[in-house]
């Protein structure tokens, strides 16, 4: 059976102070979702399933058929085994099992023997990266791990003016695309009950171009890629009401809410300091660095009256060291953005505390000007500017923080966020800082195995509390800056905390 699995969530956990998480909700779905998991198949999957997590040394809590083209499956194992490992030898056993008992699935499922794909979108111990693609699953039995990691190169365009109207048109009717998509889904579940998929979305396309022909002046995979995004949005939608985030239902775009188009595999061509795009044309592009590895998908962006193309390049992830020589536990705070167990601290320049004065006013511009006037769309241009500026600078510290740890230790372990989500209360502010920890996180995730080096999570549970050196809680309230134990031992509570970080993966590895 060929599976197209998505790590939904990661259902923490049962001790406290266990180390981390390894308990895991998979959703495997069939490509393009065809329905087969009919009762005697689905009964006779769960049989696989239970009986192989028997042998091996994982447990499968619960495996469910969800209207049958997916599954979701709750497993969980030792830290030692590779989450991919599981997943993938479960899908082969249940796949050649099936195959062979039910003969008739090969007719059902089109094309069996395509490449399946596992899109792991945000929890995952080892790859947290939304893109990477695991060719070859890995434990530390000796098992090979080959991964490819994408990276996202972003460049300026300078269009002609004729250029521009047709990336205007384009961005307008595959807009308009997103939208009719979005109430054709509406529809169809309002009046019928029926979820549409985005293949159903998909092969409605060619006829789509006989009615409307001004569609013909788009490459088609950029049309495609329209039903492929909304089915993205959708399945965020989904993931949040599982997870019980805040779930806002996909959108209607407005017309500054659409920015980009996408080329996901072929329709354009790069030759020096030009892009060639398929119904587009020439356009000079100014490359002002080298790109690794072998380009995938091609984007063009419009936003705040610039013209950009972001390509998605694919690399070859190194092997994993063997040896963990230079292993770093790492707190994430607000008053320095990162500090390590050996005592390095990483500034956190708080970008929007610097610039809050000048977003403010920008503010006030806005909101004194005339609803609709030409001024008010200038000044909220403005504000968009600046906005986009303090992000930049945000993820530039980011990436500088990610570089430097990345090239000074091999094995990096950070608290996980996620727990910590469940722990504290959030406002605002918190949401910031939280989400530069998170770019941290990844950026440093992708860096790391891009140097063929290893991130792991733990849970922070009483790692501020606790001595590093006796392991005695030691209460210390929010202001206290510096820990200090009966056991003699002084050092600052952030020190401290991600002494305690790294002690619980080493002590777990070891
Ligand atoms: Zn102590």
């Amino acid at each position: 059976m060929r599976y197209a699995m998505r790590i939904r969530k990661q259902h923490l956990v049962h001790a406290r102070t266990c180390v981390y998480n390894v308990n895991y909700h998979l959703v495997w779905s069939v490509k393009y979702r065809h329905p087969f998991l009919t009762t005697k198949i689905e009964e006779r999957l769960k049989e696989v399933c239970h009986d192989f997590a028997k042998d091996k040394d994982f447990i499968l809590h619960k495996i469910e058929v969800g209207e049958q083209d997916h599954v979701h499956v709750f497993v969980s194992g030792h830290p030692k085994i590779a989450p991919c490992y599981m997943a993938k030898m479960l899908k082969g056993i249940s796949a050649r099992k099936l195959f062979v008992e039910y003969p008739e699935l090969k007719k059902m499922l089109e094309r069996p023997f395509m490449e399946w794909q596992l899109l792991s979108r945000d929890h995952w111990v080892y790859f947290r990266r939304k893109h990477q693609k695991i060719y070859r699953s890995t434990t530390e039995r000796g098992w090979l791990l080959m991964m490819m990691t994408m990276t996202a190169y972003q460049f300026k365009l300078a269009p002609t003016p004729e250029q521009r109207e047709q990336i205007y048109h384009t961005l307008n009717l595959c807009r308009w695309l997103y939208n009719s998509g979005l109430e054709q889904r509406m529809i169809a579940y309002e009046k019928q009950g029926k979820c549409l998929s985005f293949y159903t979305q998909k092969k409605e396309l060619p006829a789509l171009k006989k009615v409307l022909p001004e569609f013909k002046g788009i490459h088609s995979q950029v049309l495609q890629n329209v039903p492929e995004r909304l089915d993205g949005a959708y399945q965020n939608f989904f993931r949040r009401v599982k997870t019980g985030e805040k779930a806002g239902f996909p959108r209607f775009k407005g017309r500054n809410h659409y920015h980009s188009f996408t080329y996901p595999q072929s329709g354009f061509k790069i030759e020096g300091n030009f892009l060639t795009l398929s119904k587009i044309g020439k356009i000079q592009i100014n490359r002002h660095r080298v790109m690794k590895g072998q380009v995938k998908t091609c984007q063009i962006i419009h936003k705040n009256g610039q013209f950009l193309v972001s390509f998605s390049c694919e690399i070859n992830a190194r092997k994993l060291k063997k040896k963990n020589q230079r292993a770093v536990g790492i707190d994430l705070g607000v008053r320095h953005l990162a500090i390590t167990s050996d005592g390095n601290f990483h500034d956190n320049p708080k970008h929007l505390q610097q610039l809050e004065h000048k977003l403010k006013k920008k503010q006030r511009l806005v909101s004194k000007k005339k609803r609709g006037s030409n001024r008010r769309k200038k000044a909220v241009h403005q504000l968009a500017k600046l906005h986009e500026h303090i992000a930049n600078k945000r993820k530039d510290t980011a990436h500088q923080t990610a570089r430097n740890l990345v090239d000074a230790y091999d094995l990096l372990v950070f608290e996980d966020l996620d727990i910590q989500k469940m722990v504290k209360s959030h406002d605002y502010a918190k949401s910031i800082v939280d989400s530069a920890w998170r770019k941290l996180i990844d950026y440093t995730t992708y860096k790391a195995a891009k140097a063929g080096k290893q991130v792991l999570l733990v849970n922070p549970y009483n790692t501020t509390q606790q001595c590093s050196n006796c392991l005695e809680i030691v209460r210390k309230t929010k202001g206290e800056r510096v820990h200090r134990c009966r056991c003699g031992y002084v050092d600052d509570r952030d020190v401290n905390a991600a002494k305690n970080i790294l002690r619980l993966v080493l002590e777990q590895i070891a």
